[in-house]
């Protein structure tokens, strides 16, 4: 199989492959490979400033999936004990 070289969107560079990776799916019936694949971009700078761009992701990503954990948490205590000032008084 020939695989096309990949250009990098940031810069144009050429990308060359940092990373593979086999992971096997496997189903009641059947087995599968599927490969994966990291591309890296030649130009050492570009490839910095995405890496770091990158981590600044991930470390967004994950404060966000804790605070939305939190808030998760929060409103399941809500609802769990309500507190008296948002009990309905029924008169
Ligand atoms: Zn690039």
């Amino acid at each position: 199989m020939q695989t096309a070289q990949s250009i990098c969107t940031r810069c144009g560079s050429p990308e060359k492959i940092a990373k593979t990776w086999v992971e096997i799916i496997e189903t009641r019936t059947s087995k599968s490979k599927l490969t994966h694949t990291q591309l890296a971009c030649t130009n050492k700078d570009c490839q910095k400033k995405f890496e770091v761009k990158l981590s600044e992701e991930i470390k967004r990503r994950e404060d966000m999936k804790m605070k939305n954990e939190a808030y998760a948490a929060k409103k399941k205590e809500a609802l769990l004990n309500p507190t008296p000032e948002k009990k309905i008084t029924l008169r």
